[in-house]
This record gives C-alpha cells, sequence and structure tokens, in this order.
C-alpha cells in the first residue's frame, strides 16, 4: 500500500456529561506517536478509556481537548467520512440483505466506482481473506469468524491510510479467537497498514501487536513492544494486569552508583537499575512466576506451602522467611516435583527481579 501514514494523539481529551448530570473525563489528555504500518493495540480493563480513544480517531466522538493527526494532517474536528480511517467493529455490522460481495462493494459503489474495477477489488479482497468464491452467500449462511473475515474485507477495500479495530474478536469462541488474531496480523502485515486494535485480552495484545498501550483510568501508564511490557513493567498495575506477578513491598536499603541492595524476608540482594532510586524510598519488587527455578541446591532455603500439578506446569506456593511468592515450574512429567511440606532451595538474585516505584 503507498499511502502509509502515522497516527499522533496530542494533549488529547474527552469528557462526558454523565447520567448524573457529572462531568467524566474519559480520557485525560493522552500523547502517543504510532509509526506509519505499526500495528498498535489499546488495552486496559474496562472502562479505562480505549474505545473513547479509538472513536475520536475514527471521528465518532469529538475530542473535548487536544489533537489527531493522521500523516501531517490535524483531523481533530473532521467528520469520519472525511478522515482516511476504516472501522472493523465487534458486532460486525454486515447489511443482512446484502450479500457478502455486495456488502463489501457497498461503499465502492457509493464512490461511483467503475463495475469492472469495483468487481477487481471485491475479489482480490475477498481471495486476501479467504472468502474466495463465497460472494453470492448471504451473512447469514457464514459462521461468525467468516462474518468478521467480511467486515473486514469491507474495511480493507476502501484502501484506508488507517485501519481500526474495536474488540473484533470478541463474538467468537476461543479456538477461533486465536486462529482469527492471526489472520488478522497476516493480512495486515501483507498489506502493510498502520493498524490500532481495542481490546482487554492480553494474549490477543502480546501476540499481535509491535507495540501495546496500556491504558488505566483515562490515563496512558506504559507504552512498549509486548517484550518491554511484561519485562519491565513501569507499574504495579502492568505488572499485575499482563500475566503473573509477585509483587513485595520492600525498601532500598543502600544505593551505588547505578546498583541498589533491597531486602526479602531476611536476605539482602543487590539489583543493577535503569531507574532513580534513593536510599530509603519505599519500592515494589516484581518476580515472574516462572523466573523462580526449586531444586535441591541454591542460595535461598524455600518450604513448599502448596504443590499443585496443572498438566503443562507445576503450581507452587513457597514461603521465604515469611514472604510468600507463587512459582510454577513447566514441564513436571520431566522435572523433580516438591510436594507440600518438604524443603527445597532457589537462587534468588537480582537478575530476576524488577523494580518498580510505589
Ligand atoms: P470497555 O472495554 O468496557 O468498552 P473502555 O476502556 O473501552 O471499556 P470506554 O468505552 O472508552 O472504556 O469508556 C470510558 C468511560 O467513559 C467509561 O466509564 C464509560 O462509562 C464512559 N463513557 C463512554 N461513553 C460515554 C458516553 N457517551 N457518555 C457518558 N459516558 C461515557
Amino acid at each position: 500500500m503507498s499511502k502509509l501514514k502515522s497516527v499522533v494523539l496530542k494533549d488529547l481529551v474527552k469528557t462526558y456529561i454523565g447520567n448524573d448530570g457529572n462531568l467524566f473525563t474519559a480520557v485525560k489528555g493522552i500523547n502517543v506517536e504510532i509509526n506509519p504500518g505499526e500495528f498498535v493495540t489499546l488495552l486496559g480493563p474496562s472502562g479505562c478509556g480505549k474505545t473513547t480513544t479509538l472513536r475520536m480517531v475514527a471521528g465518532f466522538e469529538i475530542p473535548t481537548d487536544g489533537e489527531i493527526f493522521i500523516g501531517d494532517e490535524n483531523v481533530s474536528r473532521q467528520t469520519p467520512d472525511k478522515r482516511d480511517t476504516a472501522m472493523v467493529f465487534q458486532s460486525y455490522a454486515l447489511f443482512p440483505h446484502l450479500n457478502i460481495f455486495d456488502n463489501v462493494a457497498y461503499g465502492l459503489k457509493l464512490k461511483k466506482m467503475s463495475k469492472e474495477e469495483i468487481k477487481e477489488k471485491v475479489d482480490s479482497i475477498l481471495k486476501l481473506v479467504g472468502l474466495e468464491g463465497l460472494g453470492l452467500r448471504a451473512p447469514n449462511q457464514l459462521s461468525g469468524g467468516q462474518q468478521q473475515r467480511v467486515a473486514l474485507a469491507r474495511a480493507l477495500v476502501m484502501e484506508p491510510a488507517v485501519l481500526l479495530f474495536d474488540e473484533p474478536l470478541s463474538n467468537l469462541d476461543a479456538k477461533l479467537r486465536v486462529y482469527m488474531r492471526n489472520e488478522i496480523r497476516r493480512i495486515q502485515k501483507e498489506i502493510g497498514i498502520t493498524s490500532i486494535y481495542v481490546t482487554h485480552d492480553q494474549s490477543e495484545a502480546m501476540s499481535m501487536s509491535d507495540r501495546i498501550i496500556i491504558m488505566n483510568k483515562g490515563n496512558i501508564e506504559q507504552v512498549g513492544t509486548p517484550k518491554e511490557i511484561y519485562e519491565k513493567p513501569a507499574t504495579a498495575f502492568i505488572a499485575d494486569f499482563i500475566g503473573e506477578a509477585n509483587i513485595i513491598d520492600t525498601k532500598i536499603i543502600d544505593k551505588k552508583d547505578k546498583a541498589v541492595t533491597i531486602s526479602i524476608g531476611e536476605k539482602e540482594f543487590k539489583l543493577s537499575i535503569d531507574k532513580d532510586f534513593e536510599k530509603d524510598e519505599d519500592v515494589l519488587i516484581v518476580i515472574r512466576p516462572e523466573a523462580v527455578e526449586l531444586s535441591d541446591t541454591g542460595n535461598t532455603e524455600v518450604s513448599i506451602k502448596s504443590s499443585i500439578f496443572m498438566g503443562a506446569y507445576q503450581d507452587y506456593l513457597i514461603d521465604i522467611d515469611g514472604v510468600e511468592l507463587k512459582i510454577v515450574q513447566y514441564d513436571p512429567q520431566h522435572k523433580k516435583v516438591y510436594n507440600k511440606g518438604q524443603r527445597a532451595y532457589i537462587n534468588l538474585d537480582g537478575d530476576i527481579m524488577h523494580l518498580i516505584k510505589k
């Protein structure tokens, strides 16, 4: 596609008047730059403002304050039809009385394109989304996954600069969701279109995105690749929201250059840091459950408080000097399994810890 465009949100605010007559700010002045061709996910819990943000990019909501740029153009106050965007909805929003071909062709007909050109474009898009040969079917003769492909085809055929997705897979069953998220990513990569995808499903965001924008209570808490967000969550909210995390309250005991000393129970640990922390500052330590390995040797003795076989992994709750950690050990069929009450050891060191400001 020739017209790859960036999307820039500048100090974007949306305030609604609630049912009680009070003002409610759903989006509180967010700033983000999405690169041309990038696939970015807005991820966060229900009510965090992700759909409102997406709808402002589409033009369905007008910002209370701030600006939206698509490429060099300030589109903040343009109507949706003037913007170079197309949206794929959760509900598919297909016309039930039109066949698949005509559903996809609808926007092109409005543009007064010739019959030949429409046929060529619709056929090629139906092929791209894997619906070749199904043009004459009615929407109710297709499965949910196929209907979602039609919705995608209808957006793509308009050749927008930016594709917007509003929880498009929510109505599909779990297996089909996994299949369709790979399909959407394949198609997006094939045409390289700038995409913004709203979801509250972290595995969808992790598996599809170049970068994830984590929203919470109308603010952006972190923007990063899935790996950055998982390995270096900026806040305790993110550490807890993305994957499983042990979050331990502690204090910086000592600080020297780019290293700090902290304690867990009776034990002290040295960590290298990439942020500024002060001596005596209260901090949180994040330890992922899979980062800790149980064995018969190690620098820290632990007691096993529970041990549960989960098939692919063994789920443990362990105790270190009164501090509890949940840990998981994959492939328990081929590893030593420790039972409740047994003694075991772990190697606890700074490499598996990530510090967060409190
Ligand atoms: P969900 O995943 O549940 O859709 P979300 O993160 O997409 O959540 P939004 O739909 O953007 O959240 O809503 C953010 C907040 O703004 C919510 O508290 C919602 O109730 C409120 N809100 C959204 N639209 C309106 C509106 N038209 N009028 C008043 N309040 C609104």
